[in-house]
């Protein structure tokens, strides 16, 4: 490995330096090899791997810290927050030389663990290992991690559960709650914090005019992007506190998410969420919300020789750009899930008139558009019970097609629509195995989801394709992890 200690340079106020405490019992979960190649992990670091996913080896080159933020939670201010059960015990440089964070989750206490035991469960951690792979390898940025482990120390939740530790991986463990901790309790370090960030995450904002607008501007687009593929491929992440949404618009913290089945934009997904603030539909609007209050963060940064109203209108100003950047990326996507052509004037009302049969018909999203893209309509017009609704969209949608290189629009499909998502299903049943010691079905997870594009009947179990029946409850997704 090779390490890239930075977060450490930052003023000792920022985090709290701590060793993980292990768990009894450590036992191999899963190992995501490919990514230990990619992070440049030595044979002898991999041949530890086990040691490292829990806590028990850590690194000479950086001393494991606990990092300080706070947050706005469900829309309210929630004051002090932190890192509560996870630790950076390094960050290293990988092969493409960007510099990527291991965060250790689940290795006890901190100071800022508030009524926590710092610990996390085997469930949460398979959810979220196995979720983070998905969404790397559909292609949208997101957290991953190299491994996880399991052990024989139980946790105290709704009832007693494994305790597990995931070793998390990211381009960045930089909050938007960073800024609101800096800002309210710290504000004498927000110009060198804010330096720092851009430094490492958007160097080529040092040469802008104005640094810290081009900063914002940037932040606020790659958020509008990432969240333009979540609501593309079904995503709901379930707790979009400005704790959880890193500043540089890769996914982090989803506890409580879903990949959407069949098509309920308004469905709740998160069982603490009583309001749906954090449904799939809302994401956008609540994404514009974290981003209006984090910009209140960076009015103290104005430069002396800028007039201050000025100062506030242009951060302001930042934000206009993120409706088009999401609409611009949202609306191409859905085009090439659709197969239809972007420059066509009809093309994205007709995608639209596709989303409401899905919605009213409450058919499964995933297999719809698979459905559309083998052009097996008869498959999709069986499952309605408004037959005429999907006979209009048909005739609209061919019409636009006709004339056009159905070919390469085809073949744009295929690359947009994935064969398989993470239902919560196929998660339950393996955590289910996992809580007793079979970590097989996570195997066989792992990899059909590593190509998520790719048809692999071999490897495929029906349940795999679709919803559960009408008549099968359901996994209700405890808020608990
Ligand atoms: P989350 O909603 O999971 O992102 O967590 C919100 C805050 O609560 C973060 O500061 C976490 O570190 C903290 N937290 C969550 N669960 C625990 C736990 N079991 N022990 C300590 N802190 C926790
Ligand atoms: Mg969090």
């Amino acid at each position: 490995m090779h390490f890239n200690p930075r977060y450490a340079s930052l003023p000792a106020k920022l985090y709290h330096h701590q060793m993980p405490v292990p768990l009894k019992g450590a036992k191999a979960g899963h190992f995501n090899q490919a990514l230990a190649d990619e992070l440049q992990w030595s044979a002898e670091d991999q041949a530890a791997w086990v040691e490292i996913c829990s806590g028990q080896k850590t690194f000479a080159e950086f001393e494991p810290l606990a990092m300080v933020y706070a947050g706005h939670q469900f829309g309210q201010w929630a004051g002090q927050l932190g890192d509560g059960r996870g630790l950076l015990i390094a960050q290293i440089v990988d092969q493409n030389n960007q510099t990527i964070d291991l965060h250790l989750k689940g290795a006890g206490s901190t100071p800022y663990s508030r009524m926590g035991d710092g610990r996390a469960v085997l469930r949460s951690v398979i959810r979220e290992y196995l979720a983070g792979h998905t969404l790397n390898a559909l292609g949208i940025p997101s957290s991953n991690a190299v491994g996880f482990t399991s052990s024989e120390q139980s946790v105290q939740r709704e009832k007693l559960e494994p305790g597990a530790m995931m070793l998390r991986t990211s381009d960045c463990h930089i909050r938007l709650g960073h800024f609101e901790w800096i800002n309210q309790y710290q504000g004498d370090l927000l110009p060198e914090f804010t330096q720092k960030c851009i430094e490492w995450h958007y160097p080529d904002c040092l040469n802008a005019e104005q640094p810290i607008l081009a900063f914002a501007t940037q932040v606020i687009q790659r958020t509008a992007v990432m969240i333009s593929h979540w609501q593309l491929v079904g995503f709901a992440h379930g707790v979009m506190n400005t704790d959880n949404l890193n500043i540089t618009g890769s996914t982090l913290d989803f506890g409580p998410y879903g990949f959407m089945e069949r098509f309920r934009p308004n469905w709740i997904n998160n069982h603490s969420d009583y309001q749906g603030r954090y449904t799939y539909q809302q994401q956008p609007s609540i994404g514009h919300w974290n981003l209006w209050n984090w910009l209140n963060n960076l009015v103290p940064l104005c430069p002396a020789d800028y007039d201050k109203s000025q100062w506030k209108e242009d951060l302001a100003q930042c934000l206009e750009h993120f409706e088009p950047t999401f609409l611009e990326h949202y609306k191409l996507g859905l085009n090439q899930k659709m197969g239809l052509p972007s420059f066509h004037k009809d093309s994205f009302d007709c995608a639209m008139a596709f989303l409401r049969i899905l919605q009213s018909e409450q058919l499964d999203y995933t297999q719809s558009f698979l459905r559309l893209q083998q052009h097996d309509y008869e498959a999709i017009l069986d499952d309605c019970l408004d037959r005429r609704a999907f006979e209009n969209f048909l005739a609209q949608y061919q019409s636009i097609r006709e004339h056009q290189d159905t070919d390469a629009l085809d073949t744009d499909m295929a690359k947009a629509n994935p064969q398989y998502i993470l239902r919560n299903h196929m998660a339950q049943k393996a955590i289910e195995l996992a809580e007793r010691n079979d970590f097989s079905e996570v195997q066989r997870l792992f990899t059909l989801l590593s190509q998520p594009y790719t048809k692999q009947p071999e490897l495929e179990q029906p349940e795999d394709l679709a919803p559960l029946p009408n008549d099968v409850p359901e996994v209700m997704v405890s808020c608990s992890s």
